[in-house]
């Protein structure tokens, strides 16, 4: 712990000094915050993560996304400060911190860059995490100490172009082949898929199995036989990359395999419980970026000879957008704390997501409302923030599913 601690004080002691953000952003955490009686190491971890959002992501996040630029030296900085390991163990070089931390950090994040988030919840939810899970203890020495520093990112492929909700569908296959796994299909849709140097894959060994079938796979990258489709040109993430991931005849080695064969469905549905908190974190994290500029705007703009937050009309509105975050922020940190307790949280996770995702399309549409205007143009930032916001909605599940997984797990309550 102490390693740690030195890792994220002397950063944020050193290089930034002492910043405060504006007080909107600081209030809402910080009351979510003493509910949940954080330590003095996420207190760190905020203010660490604050600053570096507040210093070296939201001066460049409108620019990578006007480039569609991956943003290379910040996650290198993410993986300097422990930010893409940060729930894996100490014992592979991870930060060893908990979900609550996690999502702490991923807001924070996300708040400075939506695009630098989704690179960094990839990596530790859906490509470390599985592996240490599940992981053989070779995969766990050859593919979560290179992915820990930022150096290398992962990602994870389920999603095909003919089935991504029904991802027990997926028709990728997997057939053994002497010392070898042979895979053939199309992932569709792969965040980090351009600057990954490895892949989890599901494949079906049995079509007719449906999920059943399902096993993951280790791909490095790059390998013989797979190759990369073009990179999506998206609504928002921008500075992500998102592509297919063509496998033809690409055979890699028998000990690749994560977790035993048939497992794969449940290793890529526990993945997304815990991948969910850390979107919902996300979505927060873009809707507070939007509601602070929108408070901020509304107290310097003036109508009709007098600041605009002065109107009862766009007051409300601030009341909604405050109300619908401070929920989802309660509603994420409640699923990862009892996540950090051991306790399995479909439910909780589902609703964290889909009530944070849908924030944070309520609050950046509401931000744009209130800056007239000036939140159309792309000068001020949230006209990013509300594309941003509604990957929120579709990716790791979109809002339907969430609800039918709710539901699920509701009328599963009741004997
Ligand atoms: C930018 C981006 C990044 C992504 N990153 C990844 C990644 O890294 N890895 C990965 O594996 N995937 C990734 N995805 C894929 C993503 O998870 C899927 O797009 C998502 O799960 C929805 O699947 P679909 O697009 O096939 O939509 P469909 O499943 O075709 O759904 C279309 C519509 O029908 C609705 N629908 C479907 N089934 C039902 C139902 N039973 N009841 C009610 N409504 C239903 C959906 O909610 C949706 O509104 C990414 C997608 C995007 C756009």
């Amino acid at each position: 712990m102490t390693s740690f601690l030195c890792r994220f004080l002397q950063p944020a002691g050193a290089v930034y000094g002492r910043k405060w953000l504006l007080p909107s952003t600081w209030k809402n955490v910080a009351r979510c915050a003493s509910m949940f009686t954080l330590s003095e190491t996420q207190e760190m971890l905020l203010k660490t993560c604050r600053d570096f959002a507040d210093n070296e992501l939201i001066p460049i996040a409108g620019e990578l996304d006007e480039k569609r630029q991956y943003p290379k030296e910040q996650v290198k900085r993410l993986g300097e400060l422990g930010l893409m390991a940060i729930t894996t163990s100490e014992k592979y070089g991870g930060t060893g911190l908990g979900y609550l931390s996690y999502v702490i950090a991923m807001e924070e994040i996300s708040r400075g860059c939506a695009s630098t988030g989704v690179i960094m919840s990839v990596n530790n939810s859906l490509f470390l995490a599985p592996i240490e899970k599940f992981g053989s203890d070779h995969l766990k020495d050859s593919f979560i100490q290179p992915f820990v520093s930022g150096e290398q990112v992962g990602c994870f492929a389920l999603s095909e172009p003919g089935n991504g909700s029904d991802a027990g569908a997926a028709t990728t296959t997997s057939q053994s082949d002497g010392d070898s796994w042979v895979l053939n299909g199309t992932k569709a849709w792969i965040t980090n898929g351009y600057e990954s140097t490895a892949a989890i894959v599901f494949a079906t060994m049995d079509k007719a199995q449906k999920h059943k079938g399902f096993t993951a796979f280790v791909v490095p990258k790059p390998i013989d036989g797979l190759s990369l489709g073009m990179k999506e040109k998206k609504l928002g993430i921008r500075a992500s990359s998102t592509c297919n991931l063509i496998l033809e005849d690409c055979r890699i080695p028998k000990g690749n395999i994560v977790g035993e064969v048939g497992q794969g469905f449940k290793i890529a549905m526990m993945s997304l419980d815990a991948g969910r908190m850390s979107i919902a974190a996300q979505a927060i994290g873009i809707g507070q970026a939007a509601f602070d500029v929108a408070i901020k705007y509304s107290k310097e703009r003036k109508s009709f000879d007098r600041p605009i937050s002065e109107f009862q009309l766009i007051q409300q509105k601030l009341c909604d957008m405050a109300c619908k975050l401070e929920s989802a922020r309660l509603l994420t940190w409640k699923a990862a704390a009892l996540y950090d307790e051991g306790e399995k949280v479909t439910k909780e996770a589902a609703m964290a997501k889909l009530v944070a995702s849908e924030a944070a399309t309520f609050v950046t549409h509401q931000a744009i409302q209130i800056l007239g205007g000036m939140g159309y143009v792309q000068e001020m930032s949230v006209e990013r923030h509300y594309r941003d916001a509604r990957i929120t909605e579709i990716y790791e599940g979109t809002s339907e599913i969430q609800r039918l997984v709710i539901a699920g797990q509701l009328l599963k309550e009741v004997s």
